[in-house]
């Protein structure tokens, strides 16, 4: 073999084996690894009625079920017209309900702790609650991926101060925190969505399938998304969805105009569930650029 030609077998060889470069938006696996999707995309998110003796922040209820209201449109198919998602918001959730398999999906504030509250027949604690967690949300699926139920906790007892103004100046001189930008990340988990890049501060580096998950310093396109894992004090950037959300939601519930929108892969469910959850990370001020929290 000549010079040229072994280097041309080489450069063949490293290009066949070189990581495969992972495409963007990443799904939430079961703990069997099967990706999790509901079987039929039409959903009701629920929120508290907010009593002047419990209050969130300042917030009333009508703050909270228009900032849900908001959240839940830009995954639906009016907004995105690939999609076959549908969410509404309804109120009608206790605020202190518990995060537990209830068949209804629900934003829950957690004022006075944030830590678990559900535990499996093991005694173990269903979510894995950190104190930089501004949100988590815990999905209920079956051993096939069927997502049965999901809800949102918004951790209020680390991050006491919440708007819904969108107002970014306000938002930082206030060091709140966006509630419509949090729910808008954490309605992508209920819909099956992980995060779009990874972030150190998040933890290990997931492995999705057999890829590691890019990591958000190398693709500015996947760290400013609706699903990249932080945000920051006065980030109002997941209040709209961003072209690789869109791509997930409409690759895994397209739109089907003639009605009966599917999820693609799902599967019959068995009677075992699982629990999947994540967060949303809340990133610390460092220097300029804020850190996120995760959520
Ligand atoms: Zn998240």
């Amino acid at each position: 073999m000549t010079r040229a030609a072994a280097a041309l077998a080489l450069a063949a060889f490293a290009l066949a084996a070189a990581p495969r470069v992972a495409r963007g938006y990443t799904r939430s696996r079961n703990s069997a690894g099967v990706v999790v999707a509901w079987p039929s995309p039409q959903l009701v998110v629920h929120v508290p009625v907010l009593t002047a003796d419990r209050p969130v922040s300042l917030l009333s209820s009508d703050d909270v079920l228009a900032a849900t209201d908001a959240a839940v449109a830009i995954w639906s198919h009016d907004q995105v017209a690939c999609t076959g998602v549908e969410m509404s918001a309804a109120v009608g959730a206790s605020r202190d309900a518990l995060a537990e398999k209830d068949d209804q999906n629900n934003v829950i504030f957690r004022v006075d702790s944030w830590s678990p509250q559900v535990f499996d027949e093991m005694g173990l604690p269903l979510g894995d609650y950190e104190p930089n967690q501004l949100a988590l949300t815990s999905a209920w699926v079956t051993k096939s991926g069927k997502i049965l139920d999901a809800d949102i906790e918004i951790n209020v007892f680390n991050y006491p101060v919440w708007e819904v103004s969108g107002d970014m100046s306000r938002l930082v001189s206030d060091a709140a925190f966006d509630l419509q930008n949090t729910l808008s990340h954490e309605l992508g988990h209920v819909l099956g969505l992980d995060h779009s890049c990874w972030d150190p501060v998040t933890g290990p580096r997931p492995i999705d399938g057999d890829v590691p998950r890019p990591a958000c310093a190398d693709d500015p396109t996947l760290a400013e998304a609706t699903m990249a894992p932080t945000a920051f004090v006065g980030d109002v950037g997941k209040r709209v969805l961003h072209d690789d959300d869109r791509k997930g939601i409409c690759d895994v519930y397209p739109f089907d105009p003639g009605g009966g929108c599917a999820a693609a892969g799902g599967a019959a469910g068995t009677p075992a569930l699982l629990a999947v959850a994540l967060a949303l990370l809340a990133a610390v001020h460092r220097g300029r650029r804020a850190r996120p929290a995760q959520a």
